[in-house]
Order: C-alpha cells, then structure tokens, then sequence
C-alpha cells in the first residue's frame, strides 16, 4: 500500500491534502510538531476528518537552533517562516523509514502567503530539506513542476485540485463536498507571527546567552520587566499566569508572593541584588490590591522555601512603565 506522510497542522488545507489523497487509496501517516511557540492543539482537533493516525513531534532543540539565526531570515516578526518549513519537511523526512512512507506532503497552496508559499520559497523549501522530489503539495500539484510520487504512479495528480492564490473560495468548496465542518480557521497559532511576542523574543536573544526552554515558555506568560541591572521580573497577571510561573520556576530562581492577600506571584533569578530584589518586591505589591499609602509584607521563595521576608510599599506602576518589555 501506497502511504503518505502529511505535515498536519490542522487547518483546512491540511485536512483537504490529507482527503484528496485518501480518496486514492492512500494510507495517510499526520505528523504535527510542537515546539513552545506553536502547539497541536488544532491537528488534535481536526484529525477526525481524516483516517490519518496522527503523530506529534516536540522539536523545540532543532527549531530554537534555527530561529537564533534562520538562513532565509525572519517575515514580519521572529517568524522564520521559510526555514520552518524546511525544518518540518526534513524532520518529517527523516521519519519515512520508520512509518514505511513513500513521500512527504502539505496543505501548501501556491500563492497563499506571499513569502513563504510563493513558487520560489516552495522550491527552496523542497530543496533545504533534502526532500526535493519526494515532497507533494496535492492541492497545487498540477501547477507545480512533477514529484516523484507523480513520476512513479503512486498518486493521480489529475484527479487532484489546482488550487492557487490567497481566495479561499476553492477550499471552501472542497470542505462542502467532503462535508467538513468546523475546521480551525487559517493563521493564527504560532506565537513567533504576534509582534509582541516576537518583542521578547528578541529581547531573549539579545540578552540571555544560554536560553533554556523555560525561558521560552515563559515568553507567553506574564508582564515582563527588564530592570536598569539587567534583570528580568517576571509578574503574572492572573491564577493561570502564577500558576504556570510556579510550575516553571527552578532552584535558580526566586518566588515573590504577598503575604495574606490575594496578589501575583513574581519571579526572578536567584543571582539578584538585594535592591532590585526589593524592587521586585514592591513592583509585587503595586500589582495586588494593596493600598499606596500602605506598606505589605512579601515573601521570598527559593526551592520551595521562605527565605526571608520584604515589608515595604508599592511603586507607582507609571513609575515601571518604561520597563515593560
Ligand atoms: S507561522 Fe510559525 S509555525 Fe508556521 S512556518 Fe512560520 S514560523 Fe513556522
């Protein structure tokens, strides 16, 4: 039996390649990968659509050594699109022995985002990731030059759409033949397109010189602030952000919460001065409901433990405004 590997992300073009090539009687391996910045949450959802068994990758090493200094650069924000692609297909490739495929494919569609699926980066993609022929795009196949898996007979690529350009009127169509409803809609999802996120990003990049993947992680959580001693303070804004701060914190960092009212947890490195930990502390009552004439008590946290106590007053939070990252 024929079987094709399909980057799956779980919108719409995605699960229309995966249906156009089951409809040839070809066994469909999904693969979806997760690194911090973009999840499986919409591959997970959609794959019912198809009969695909869906396989998720987390790939966040190979991926964070690219995005420091991506070949083909960044689009708009730290979105090393190009480069991403071609990290996925490779990876993707490198799985053909194990799932027994005979070729990669994607949802790609010629034209639909003018940087990455234009006929020059879809060749560069196929061609960076070693995969060359061997990669179908079956929504766009018949306007592409020919795969190997055209060239062998293994699928009918005039049975194939020929899809191309930013209208989505096509898949649309094809989704009401095939009865699909409820799909994710396109974009969206990766963290690396959002400018703000991308800010910190490169505020990360530029000054941290070992970046773990908690730091990563912690890019979406929180208010950031980068005090005039370069260091970072890290203050969630609700249950779910101090939740996550406390899951992520390790031995080398320190915990800030307020003492008998409600107020967020803050975190910072363990390697801090006694001043800017001070600072932490009073940018810690500024964000809980104490009042500015009032002075609170705060304790410090290392690995589990109080280590000692901070009374002091809020700061204005106009006054750490400029230090928001
Ligand atoms: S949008 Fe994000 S996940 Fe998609 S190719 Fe670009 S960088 Fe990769």
């Amino acid at each position: 039996m024929t079987t094709g590997i399909a980057l799956f992300s779980g919108g719409l073009d995605s699960i229309l390649a995966i249906k156009m090539l089951e409809q040839q009687n070809i066994k469909v391996e999904a693969i979806s990968f997760v690194t911090p910045f973009f999840g499986a949450e919409n591959a997970q959802k959609s794959i019912g659509h198809t009969n695909a068994k869906l396989h998720i990758i987390d790939i966040t090493e190979r991926h964070f050594e690219m995005l420091k200094k991506p070949p083909h650069g960044y689009g708009k924000n730290m979105n090393p699109c190009i480069d991403c692609h071609a990290l996925m297909f490779k990876c993707a490739g490198e799985m053909m022995t194990e799932l027994k495929a005979d070729f990669i494919f994607s949802g790609e569609v010629l034209g639909e985002r003018p940087m990455s699926q234009n006929r020059n980066s879809l060749q560069v993609v196929a061609k960076d990731s070693g995969l060359e022929e061997q990669l179908l795009r079956p929504l766009s196949a018949r306007l592409l030059p020919p795969t190997a898996p055209e060239k062998l007979g293994l699928v009918d690529i005039s049975k194939l759409p020929e899809i191309k350009g930013r209208s989505r009127k096509p898949q649309i169509a094809l989704a009401k033949e095939f009865g699909i409803t409820g799909y994710p809609e396109p974009a969206g999802g990766c963290k690396l397109t959002d400018p703000s996120f991308s800010k910190r990003l490169k505020h990360l990049l530029e000054h941290k010189k070992k970046v773990e993947r908690k730091d990563l992680e912690l890019l979406s959580t929180g208010r950031h602030f980068f005090t005039e001693s370069q260091v970072k303070i890290i203050v969630g804004r609700d249950e779910k952000d101090n939740n996550r701060i406390e899951e992520l914190c390790s031995k080398d960092d320190i915990l800030l919460t307020i003492d008998n009212r409600p107020g967020p947890t803050v975190m910072v490195p363990k390697e801090i001065d006694e001043k800017t930990l001070e600072f932490a502390a009073a940018i810690c009552i500024a964000y809980s409901n104490t009042k500015p004439e009032k002075k609170a008590s705060v304790s410090v946290l290392n690995d589990n433990k109080v280590i000692k106590k901070i009374v002091t007053f809020g700061i204005a939070k106009e006054k750490v405004k400029g230090l928001i990252l």
